[in-house]
């Protein structure tokens, strides 16, 4: 009898452009698909609440997929090495074929993983699928890691371009006797007492069909003016495919070539593809700082002088600030599992130099709360903006919230919407209610330290103070 493969689906829950399963299917084998939910991971790499709750829909439109095709989603739980043994042991795969993830942990795993299968004389086989170009392809002229983005992106450009996008089996050879899995909702991987994620499903369609949609709607309709609009959060300016991208329901290479193919020569099309970029620089430095979730990338910010302050974070986590831009920023992420870029930058600075918080509360609270939480964009993009990541900012630029807001959603649609409390303020008190005359207040119905909070902390002496906290732990800039 011919001896089945198994596909161990990670984090590319997709059928098209998927380079392990185009093989499986290639070889006519009868196949295993896999997906494994892996005790054993330490906290930067474990799923968050958020990312469970889009892990659920998306196996189970993956499952629906493959069970079409004829090979139906095996589920089991454990630690990974032990599943897959069990399952080989079970069914007599020879055969065992994933896409590569670039994690620390993950790596590890993987590798240990590989050796112990191929010396029981199982055929491994890993696949790029996950990012355009492999993190140790793309190197300074020295051979060194890149650290600054814009030449990283640029040495990208000129190397091979990426392959085109793979096409999804039209069918699939299952496997005769198909193994016990575990059923998904046996996971309880959806939150209940309370189930808070009726704003995720409201929002969201997760798996590989919502994924394709939002990709139609983005390049149909807004990557011609996504180098401007992307700014602004009150506009629907970006394509919301991070989630999409971090489960793997849409390929990089799909979003890069579908781009370039639909979208005129300009600046929309070079600044989606640069953000693409930025996902690959995140992953590059991780994957040459395995620390990165721990460790400052710039030395000198071990030191730093972090305040511990639980109410400020709790106020910070919870909205209630007092600062409208960042209000509204943290109850987007809440109600909708996501956040605006520039809303991101802006919360993340008032966390870390407003506050004195570490980066790293910011850090594990996104991790938890965001779907399209990624070991390496959010641990790279908090460094950055803490000012000791890789091309980050000085820490002594420090974002003034209520200007942003002024500059970026001057008519406060964001901040209405997700403050609505803030709603009646007239635009030019939207950003800063704890300055507006009491007649003004009284007429929007806002009654400050009541209905809406006052400022945590005043953000001109919060700036001297981090200042001179920079100053006292090296010196300054
Ligand atoms: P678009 O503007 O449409 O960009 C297209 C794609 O490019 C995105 O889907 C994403 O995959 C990638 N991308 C865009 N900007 C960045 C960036 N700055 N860094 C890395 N990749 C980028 N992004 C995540 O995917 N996961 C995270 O956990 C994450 N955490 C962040 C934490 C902080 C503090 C900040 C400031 C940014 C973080 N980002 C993270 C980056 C960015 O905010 C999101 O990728 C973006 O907002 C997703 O929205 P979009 O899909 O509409 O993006």
């Amino acid at each position: 009898m011919t001896r089945p493969a198994i596909v161990w689906f990670r984090r590319d829950l997709r059928l098209a452009d998927n380079p392990a399963l185009a093989e499986a299917a290639a070889s006519g084998l009868p196949l295993i698909p896999l997906y494994i939910d892996e005790t054993g991971r330490p906290e930067s790499e474990a799923d968050g609440a958020a990312t469970r709750w889009w892990l659920h829909h998306s196996l189970a439109a993956l499952g629906r997929d493959l069970a079409q095709l004829g090979a139906p989603l095996c589920l089991r739980r454990g630690e990974p090495l032990a599943v897959l043994g069990a399952l080989i042991a079970e069914t007599g795969a020879a055969r065992v074929l994933w896409n590569r993830r670039y994690t620390p942990h993950a790596i590890a795993t993987d590798s240990r993983i590989k050796a112990a299968l191929t010396e029981r004389g199982i055929e491994v086989r890993s696949f790029k699928a996950g990012l355009l170009f492999e993190p140790w392809e793309i190197a300074t002229k020295g051979g060194t890691p890149f650290r600054v983005f814009t030449p990283f992106w640029r040495a990208c450009l000129a190397a091979p371009p990426p392959e085109p996008p793979l096409a999804a089996p039209t069918a699939l050879c299952p496997c005769p006797d198909a193994p016990s899995a575990d059923a998904l909702d046996s996971w309880g991987l959806l939150p209940t007492k309370p189930d808070w994620a009726g704003g995720l499903a409201a929002e969201w369609q997760p798996g590989e069909a919502g994924a394709e949609a939002r990709l139609r709607t983005f390049l149909d309709h807004r990557i011609e003016s996504y180098a401007v609009a992307r700014d602004h959060p009150g506009q629907a300016g970006t394509s919301r495919l991070s989630p999409h991208l971090a489960l793997g329901e849409l390929s990089p290479r799909r979003a890069f070539h579908a781009a370039r193919d639909k979208a005129v020569e300009g600046a929309g099309l070079d600044r989606f593809l640069a953000e693409l970029g930025w996902r690959e620089f995140c992953a590059h430095l991780l994957f040459t700082q395995p620390d990165l979730a721990d460790q400052p990338l710039r030395g000198e910010f071990a030191a730093f002088p972090w305040r511990d302050d639980p109410d400020g974070l709790r106020a910070w986590q919870r909205g209630r600030t007092g600062i409208p831009l960042v209000d509204a920023g943290m109850h987007e992420l809440w109600t909708t599992g996501w956040m605006h870029n520039r809303v991101r930058m802006v919360v993340a600075s008032f966390l870390v130099k407003d506050l004195l918080l570490s980066w790293q509360h910011g850090a594990q609270w996104f991790h938890d709360t965001l779907v399209d939480a990624d070991p390496a964009s959010n641990v790279a993009s908090w460094q950055w903006v803490a000012g000791c990541g890789a091309d980050a900012a000085p820490f002594f630029r420090i974002f003034n919230p209520t200007l942003q807001g002024e500059k970026f959603d001057p008519d406060g649609a964001y901040v209405r919407r997700w403050c609505p409390e803030l709603a009646g303020l007239p635009d030019r008190w939207v950003h800063q209610p704890h300055r507006a005359p009491e007649a003004v207040l009284r007429q929007a119905g806002l009654s400050l330290g009541r209905t809406y909070p006052r400022p945590i902390v005043d953000h001109d002496v919060a700036r001297r103070r981090a200042l001179a906290a920079m100053e006292n732990c090296h010196g300054g800039e």
